[in-house]
């Protein structure tokens, strides 16, 4: 069970889009509240079933009341989650102080004991890098030694980086998911 969670408009559906059906509509029509998607993907010879949830627009925003139902209300908790994609806007510092909140949020519903949950962070629209608002070095540096999450940047319009964002997300789910 992936969540791929952050603000609306960081482009989550276009990254999911791209992952599942190499598409990338330069106007997708708005999901009607969070999606789920079942695919079967291959990785290293063995095939997985993951359940990828899109929190888009209705998903819970760090500050939303009441959102510890979310990513997907028709589908699990944020507690029963076992990867996390927070993808931001590089372009955008209001969509990567969401996603400082909610990789707070994450931990703080994140029952005791239970196993933690691999994090990334992803920047998207790595393609307008121009425009971006601060150093790519100094953000991943923040979210790797100061959030012991990973990073990456990513492309959704490009396909740049988006199979190698779920790739490392799910071996690192299987690592630690692996008795010991
Ligand atoms: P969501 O609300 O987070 O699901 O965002 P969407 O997937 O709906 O994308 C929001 C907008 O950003 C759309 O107009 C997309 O075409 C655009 N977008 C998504 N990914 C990229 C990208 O990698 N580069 C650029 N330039 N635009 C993107």
């Amino acid at each position: 069970r992936v969540a791929v969670l952050g603000a609306p408009g960081v482009g989550k559906t276009a990254i999911i889009r791209q992952f599942l059906f190499s598409d990338y509509p330069e106007r997708h029509r708005p999901t009607d509240g969070p999606c789920l998607y079942r695919p079967a993907v291959l990785l290293d010879g063995a095939v997985y079933d993951l359940s990828i949830s899109d929190g888009d627009s209705a998903g819970p925003g760090p500050g939303t009341q009441g959102s510890e139902e979310g990513p997907d209300s028709k589908g699990w908790s944020l507690q029963d989650t076992d990867a996390f994609v927070l993808v931001y806007d590089i372009c955008s510092p209001d969509s990567f102080d969401y996603v400082k909140a909610l990789r707070q949020r994450i931990a703080e519903t994140r029952p005791a004991g239970a196993p933690e949950a691999p994090i990334l962070v992803v920047g998207n629209k790595r393609d307008r890098q121009r425009l971006r608002f601060g150093p790519r070095r100094a953000l991943a540096a923040l979210v790797r030694r100061g959030w012991r999450c990973g990073y990456l940047e990513c492309s959704a319009k490009y396909n740049w980086h988006v199979l190698r964002l779920f790739r490392e997300l799910l071996r690192c789910a299987l690592v630690r998911a692996r008795p010991a």
